[in-house]
Order: structure tokens, then C-alpha cells, then sequence
């Protein structure tokens, strides 16, 4: 008798997943695809910081998309995946300083495969066995690193930064109003952060029926860190209007500007709150240090001493930073972005609470998930958002916590300040370029340009505070958009350093934003000569810009 027709193509799909029994001549093809891909990859590098071939993305074609009759091979499937990287930016290259994007490492890339492999799912030690060992793991490793109590602290990898401060303000929500997850918010609930916070906490509020208008964003200072005095009045006013603090929101260095909150000043006031008012809840405070966090490793490095060799310029700024963050662990909860300074692929991003007694306010009633948790010890699915999770930002992170340890860490935090730092000392050094957040010590640089004629001494506080300045204001974030599209334009041709532009890193006092260039430092191969490229680019683009004119 003839076998089936599916029969056949069964056979072939069968060689398209790793075989569940060894099968080493299979193994070797398993590899080999991978190797392929890479080595296509490969030949899409060159000078410019992007992959392949800048196409204009065409999303008519895109749109006429559809599933075909036919099966296709896993040859042809892997290259035409390929050839989606095509304009991709290449984070690590030196010549990339766009944004907040890490490049990854090749253990972090092991440690997103493995699990794409085997498929874990942390919903349960049932269904992912050892994984939730691993993100056990990684949880208190953090948790001492940023100085928890790790026999107290809990956590849970979740869906983004945003997912982080989301948990965060959950917990805060049960807390002020409690059986919130019964009865749902009502309309008494305030969400206090300030306005340099990331605009996550609009879609938190807006998500978790806080509503986005009961947001209230606290002005910042020209350090861009909350202003106290103006929380103290809006946490004050909240309160006496009847108003409910479901959550105050630290933020541990901002997007744009690498701002950090006084975490200990803003715990400080919560907890005179409580006793002044006589509260009978406590506002929950969330420390959003998704991009912070990596500076935990500083807390007990010698800057004296100084064992490293950083120059003293790094050594004040790296000092400067960790004087702050090292005040995470008066936070009850924390959001930590392996993603963003732990050079980890998307999405790694952890959770982590101060007293594991907190997410039990989470926990929906057990009967609702019969199916679910009927074996095994660690059930975080009993309490978070997601059912399935995957365990790939466990295993990222893991593989750079052990990999890079402190000295690691450090070592490539404080060379990337000091590249930030060499580039304000250029830009210091020229007439026509001012840095905008000396007061900030990331690896960040804001930064505005100015033609010919301009005080860059005095125009930078003329511009924020003197509303007469307005007009000069607006024609000059034009000039500096127009040099961003110049030095982008130049970059993709391989001249330059690919750069960002921030729209609004703050406003001004009467209201008008503060357009800014932006050079975010994440490529570890970034030397002193790219710096120096970059500063000479900028040069060039305003001469081109004056011709143009
Ligand atoms: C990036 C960022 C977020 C959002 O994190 P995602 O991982 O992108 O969801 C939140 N807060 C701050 C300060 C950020 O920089």
C-alpha cells in the first residue's frame, strides 16, 4: 500500500526540528544552518554602523504578504530571515551612539538560545524544571547586588522596563486601596513621579485604571532629579484632597539625561507621610532603575584606591552616580533592565521586590488555575500578569552577571563614561557646542550646537529661563535638528558616528522644549578616535549647514 501523501512532507518537517534523540549527522545540520545564517550575516558588515543595505521599508509590499500552498525549506526560510536584518543598526559598532541599545553578548545570545531550543516556561517549575532554579538564581544575585536582604526579596522576569514599573505600581495600588484586584481602583488614586520619568507611567496608569489625567509629574531640577520640595506640596495636597498615593515612582537615571532621583530624600518624606497624617497604608515606593542599576556595581569599589585606573574624571563621575544608586535597597521595589546596561537581548527585565510578603497581594485564588501548579515548589504564575514566560532574559542575564562579575562590569561601565567624559571635554573645548547635562554622570552626553556668533556661555540659561529668548530658542532647535539629519545622513555613508536627537530633554520655564543631540556611549569598541570623529563631524556638519544657507 502507498503511504499517505503527508506522509512525505512529514518527513521533511521532521528534519526541521532538532531531533529529540541524539542524532549527531542531524546535530551537525542543526549547527550548520545556524552557522550559515551568521556567515551571511557576516557579510553584511562593513565601515557604516548599519547591516547590508539601507532600503526605504516598504510596507505596501509588506502588506501584501500571505501564507503559501507550498512548504518552503529551511534554506530558503533562513535566508530570507536574513535578509530581514538588512538596515539594521549594528549597536556595538564604535561609530553607533544612538540609544539606550546594548550590544549583546555571545554568552547572553547562548543563554536566549538554549531556551528557544528546549522552551521553558516560568510559569511554573512543572513546565521550565531547573530554568526557575536559574531565575531563583538571578534574582538574588541581584537582589544582593543592589544590597536587598536576598533571603526577604523576591522577583520575577517580566515583559520590560515598563512591565517592571507596572508590577510595582500594582503592589502600590493594593496596598493604598486594598482588594483593588477584587474591586478595581475607583477614583481616588494618585501616581506620583516626576516629569523626566519615562512616559511608561502614563500607560501604567492609564492600563492599571489609575487613570493617565491622576498621574501627577513633579517638576525636576536642572540635575534632573524630582525636586522635593514640590513632591513634599504634591504628595501633601493629594492627601489632604482625599486622594490616595498608590505609588511614588524614584526614577534611577532618566532616558534622555541620566537624572537620579534622591531615593533616600523621597523614602525619607514617605515615611514622614505616614506619621504626620497618620496613614493607614504606606505608599509604595518603585525605583524605575532600569538603566541604574548596572552602577550597583560601584557600591563597594574603592574610589580611593581606585584599584581599576580610571582617570579622575570617570572616578567622580562614576563616584557621583553610585552615591545615588546605592540607595536602591530603601526602594520597595525595583525595575532592572538587562536589556539596557546589562548588554542582554530583548527583553530581559526583572522585578525585584524588597519583602516577598508584598506579591502575595497579588496572588489570584488557586481554584481559578486547576490545571496549572499541580506538582513543583515555585509557582510565580500564581501571581503575575503573564501565564507563559519565557526563560531566555533569565539566562541573558545570568550568562552577563557571570560573565562580566563586578570587575568585568565596571570595567566596561567606567571605559564607556570615560569616553562620555573625553567627549564633553571636547565639546567644552569649543566655542559652539554646549553640554547640556554636565550634572548627570552617565554614559549619556546632551549636547546643543550653535552658528557662528552665538554666546554659549550665556545662551543656554537665556534660553531655558528668559521667555524674551523665545525665538532663539525655536530657530535653534531647528539648527540642531538640521545638523542631526546632516551627521545622520553623513553616518550612513560611513562618514561619522550615527547619533540621536531628543525632541524635549526638558522644557523650559515657560514651556517651550529643549531640542538636544544626543550621543548614547553601549559599544564596548568605542575608542578615543571615534570620539574625536564624532566632535570633528559636528564641526563639518555646521559648515555645511552655514553653506546651505
Ligand atoms: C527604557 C525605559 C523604560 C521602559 O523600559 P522598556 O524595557 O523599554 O519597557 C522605563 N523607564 C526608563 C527610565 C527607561 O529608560
Amino acid at each position: 500500500m502507498k503511504a499517505p501523501v503527508f506522509r512525505k512532507h512529514l518527513t521533511e518537517i521532521r528534519n526541521a526540528f532538532p531531533q529529540p534523540v541524539s542524532d549527531p549527522q542531524h546535530d551537525s545540520y542543526f549547527v550548520f544552518s545556524i552557522l550559515r545564517a551568521l556567515d551571511r550575516v557576516d557579510s553584511m558588515k562593513s565601515e557604516v554602523p548599519i547591516l547590508g543595505k539601507l532600503q526605504p521599508l516598504n510596507y505596501s509590499t509588506a502588506e501584501d504578504a500571505h501564507v503559501a500552498d507550498e512548504m518552503s525549506t529551511l534554506e530558503i526560510v533562513s535566508r530570507n530571515l536574513v535578509d530581514e536584518l538588512h538596515g539594521m543598526p549594528i549597536w556595538g559598532h564604535p561609530r553607533t551612539q544612538i540609544n539606550v541599545v546594548p550590544p549583546t553578548t555571545i554568552p547572553s545570545i547562548i543563554g536566549s538560545l538554549l531556551p528557544a531550543i528546549y522552551n521553558p516556561n516560568l510559569v511554573s517549575d512543572d513546565t521550565a524544571h531547573a530554568f526557575e532554579l536559574a531565575e531563583a538564581k538571578v534574582v538574588a544575585m541581584t537582589a544582593e547586588l543592589i544590597g536587598y536582604d536576598r533571603k526577604l526579596a523576591t522577583g520575577v522576569f517580566t515583559f520590560g522596563g515598563t512591565g517592571t514599573t507596572l508590577y510595582g505600581v500594582k503592589i502600590g495600588i493594593e496596598k493604598a486601596l486594598p482588594d483593588a484586584m477584587v474591586n478595581g481602583v475607583g477614583s481616588n488614586a494618585v501616581l506620583i513621579s516626576s516629569k523626566q520619568s519615562h512616559y511608561c507611567r502614563l500607560n501604567v496608569a492609564g492600563w492599571l485604571g489609575i487613570g493617565e489625567k491622576n498621574v501627577i509629574a513633579v517638576p525636576t531640577s536642572l540635575r534632573n532629579e524630582m525636586h522635593l520640595e514640590s513632591l513634599e506640596s504634591a504628595a501633601k495636597q493629594a492627601i489632604e484632597s482625599g486622594k490616595r498615593i498608590v505609588a511614588i515612582i524614584a526614577t534611577m537615571g532618566t532616558t534622555d539625561a541620566f537624572g537620579i532621583d534622591d531615593l533616600g530624600a523621597i523614602v525619607a518624606l514617605r515615611d514622614q507621610l505616614v506619621e504626620d497624617y497618620d496613614l493607614d497604608y504606606v505608599p509604595h515606593v518603585h525605583a524605575d532603575a532600569v538603566i541604574g542599576w548596572a552602577w550597583s556595581v560601584f557600591r563597594d569599589y574603592d574610589f580611593e584606591e581606585n584599584d581599576l585606573g580610571f582617570r579622575p574624571r570617570t572616578v567622580r563621575a562614576l563616584a557621583g552616580a553610585t552615591n545615588y544608586i546605592s540607595k536602591l535597597h530603601l526602594a520597595d521595589s525595583v525595575g532592572i533592565d538587562f536589556h539596557k546596561t546589562g548588554f542582554a537581548p530583548y527583553i530581559s527585565s526583572l522585578f525585584l521586590v524588597k519583602d516577598a510578603a508584598d506579591v502575595n497581594r497579588l496572588v489570584r485564588g488557586r481554584e481559578q488555575m486547576p490545571y496549572l501548579f499541580q506538582t513543583g515548589e515555585r509557582h510565580p504564575g500564581v501571581f503575575t500578569l503573564e501565564t507563559s514566560r519565557g526563560a531566555g532574559g533569565v539566562l541573558s542575564a545570568m550568562a552577563n552577571l557571570q560573565l562580566f562579575g563586578k570587575v568585568g562590569l565596571r570595567s566596561l561601565l567606567g571605559h564607556l563614561v570615560e569616553m562620555a567624559e573625553l567627549l564633553r571635554e571636547h565639546l567644552d573645548g569649543h566655542t559652539n557646542t554646549t553640554v547640556l547635562n554636565h550634572e548627570n554622570f552617565g554614559t549619556v552626553t546632551l549636547f546643543r550646537v550653535y552658528p557662528d556668533g552665538v554666546d554659549t556661555w550665556k545662551i543656554k540659561d537665556r534660553e531655558r529661563t528668559d521667555e524674551s529668548a523665545k525665538d532663539e530658542l525655536l530657530a535653534h532647535n531647528e539648527y540642531n535638528r538640521r545638523i542631526f539629519h546632516h551627521l545622520h545622513d553623513q553616518a550612513l555613508q560611513g562618514k561619522g558616528v550615527r547619533i540621536s536627537m531628543t525632541d524635549c530633554y526638558r522644557h523650559t520655564e515657560y514651556g517651550e522644549p529643549i531640542v538636544a543631540l544626543k550621543s548614547y556611549m553601549l559599544s564596548p569598541f568605542i575608542e578615543e578616535e571615534h570620539v574625536e570623529l564624532l566632535v570633528s563631524s559636528v564641526l563639518k556638519a555646521r559648515e555645511a549647514i552655514s553653506h546651505d544657507d
